[in-house]
C-alpha cells in the first residue's frame, strides 16, 4: 500500500468500500461516513489536490466540473432547493482528509445566519 495515499485515494482503488452515488473521469461522488445531517455526501476529484488553497489555473476546469456536479448531485437527490456546499480548508477549519472534497449536506434546518450549524 502506498502510505501517501488519501483515504479517498484508497476508496477510489476499491481498497476501502464505500457508498458510491455517482462517478465519472474526473470525480467520485460517495455518502460521508459520519453524516451530519440526513443528506450528506462528498464530491470528490480523482486528482489528489490537498486543499483549496492548493488548486491552481491548471485546476480550473475540474473546479467548474466540481460545482455543477454538486448541483446535479442536489437535484438528483431532490434538495435542489435547499442544500449547503461547504469545503473545509486547513485543519483549523475542521479539514481532517487532506485530499479536497466538496461537502454536500441537506434535509436539515438551517439557521439562518449560523453557517456552524452545518456541522454541528
Ligand atoms: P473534512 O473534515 O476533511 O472536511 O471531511 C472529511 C469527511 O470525510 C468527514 O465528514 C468524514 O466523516 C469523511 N470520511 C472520513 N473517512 C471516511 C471514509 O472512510 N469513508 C467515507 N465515506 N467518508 C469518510
Amino acid at each position: 500500500m502506498d502510505s501517501d495515499q488519501s483515504i479517498f485515494e484508497r476508496i477510489m482503488t476499491g481498497e476501502i468500500p464505500s457508498e458510491l452515488l455517482y462517478e465519472d473521469d474526473q470525480a467520485i461522488v460517495i455518502k460521508d461516513i459520519n453524516p451530519q445531517a440526513p443528506i450528506h455526501i462528498l464530491l470528490i476529484p480523482r486528482v489528489k489536490i490537498p486543499r483549496l488553497v492548493d488548486a491552481d489555473e491548471s485546476h480550473q476546469a475540474l473546479l467548474g466540473h466540481l460545482l455543477l456536479l454538486a448541483g446535479k448531485m442536489a437535484k438528483q437527490l431532490g434538495c435542489e432547493e435547499a442544500f449547503r456546499l461547504i469545503i473545509n480548508n486547513g485543519a483549523d477549519a475542521g479539514q481532517t482528509v487532506f485530499h479536497l472534497h466538496l461537502h454536500i449536506l441537506a434535509n436539515k434546518a438551517f439557521e439562518e445566519g449560523q453557517l456552524a450549524a452545518a456541522f454541528n
